[in-house]
């Protein structure tokens, strides 16, 4: 039905539920698209978004979970809430257009600047980022990990008694940080896979630096690991608010995917 009010005319009942329409058809579409992948990233931290936008960029069908409203994991915060971000060189920076002057033998970025900077360059090489979304579970056949079980993280944080559903992939990435979530979903039942348990050791930037690059990779058949999950899992020390580790061992974690994911299709 159409009103008329002055000079302007209102279709009723119309343009509010076009706007559901739309919103819902389209989300709906992504996530239907998203059902099978090459790689689920779970954790849209500064590992999770580097290693996305070097996944879809390397053509792979790339989709992360992350449990939060925002993206950007510990980034926001800087250090104690000042949210400057420090690193050691800037080769990555660049790549993702991201301002940095250097000061006492550091590179100092905006921390807004590098979150927006790193989801916007994720997001626009082709990777999907669905938000309040939680992994729960893993998909695990014939001992390889093959995708995650997810839920809303408003019906988990309302402790409402419903099913989840399933998102597959060929190889899960596992950035969720300190409490390296998905590998402890894997160790409740296998605890032998990390005996020492997942706990990261007193800081020591230096060693944590070079080993949390170092140590990113596959852990299991299927599951890899990057920034702060590897030195959980590898009970190496925190390194504190620095982030160029993260951002390369996002970015080495996306080259082994890749090699392992072409290598397997010829
Ligand atoms: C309280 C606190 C303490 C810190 N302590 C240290 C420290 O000791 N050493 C250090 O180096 N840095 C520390 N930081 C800084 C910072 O967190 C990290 O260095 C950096 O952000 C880690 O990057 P990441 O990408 O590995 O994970 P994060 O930035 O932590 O991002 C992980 C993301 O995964 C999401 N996530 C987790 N589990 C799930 C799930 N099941 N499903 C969906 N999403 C999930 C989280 O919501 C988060 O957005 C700390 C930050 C905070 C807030």
């Amino acid at each position: 039905m159409l009103v008329e009010v002055g000079e302007l005319c209102y279709k009723v009942g119309m343009i509010e539920t076009e706007i559901s329409r739309v919103i819902l058809e389209e989300y709906n579409q992504r996530l239907l698209e998203h059902l099978e992948n090459d790689v689920v990233i779970v954790g849209a931290g500064p590992a999770g978004l580097a290693g996305a936008y070097y996944l879809a960029k390397a053509g792979l069908k790339t989709v992360i979970i992350e449990r939060k409203l925002s993206i950007g994991g510990g980034i926001w915060g800087g250090a104690a809430g000042y949210n400057v971000i420090a690193l050691q060189d800037r080769d990555i920076l660049d790549e993702f257009g991201i301002t940095a002057k250097k000061q006492k033998g550091l590179y100092i970025a905006d921390a807004i600047e590098f979150a927006t900077a790193l989801a916007y360059k994720a997001r626009k090489a082709g990777a999907q980022i669905f938000n309040l979304m939680e992994a729960e579970d893993i998909i695990l056949k014939t001992e390889r990990v093959e995708g995650v079980v997810v839920n809303g993280t408003a019906i988990k944080l309302a402790g409402l008694h419903v099913d989840p559903f399933c998102i597959a992939s060929k190889v899960v990435l596992d950035t969720t940080g300190h409490p390296a979530e998905v590998v402890n979903m894997l160790t409740k039942r296998r605890p032998q896979l990390v005996p020492e348990g997942i706990q990261e050791s007193f800081m020591d930037v230096e060693t944590a630096e070079a080993g949390v690059v170092e140590k990113t990779g596959e852990i299991f058949p299927g599951l890899y690991v990057a920034g702060m999950s590897v030195c959980a899992v590898y009970n190496l020390p925190r390194m504190g608010p620095i982030f160029g580790g993260m951002l390369k061992s996002g970015q080495k974690a996306a080259k082994l995917i890749s090699q392992k994911l072409k290598s397997s299709k010829t």
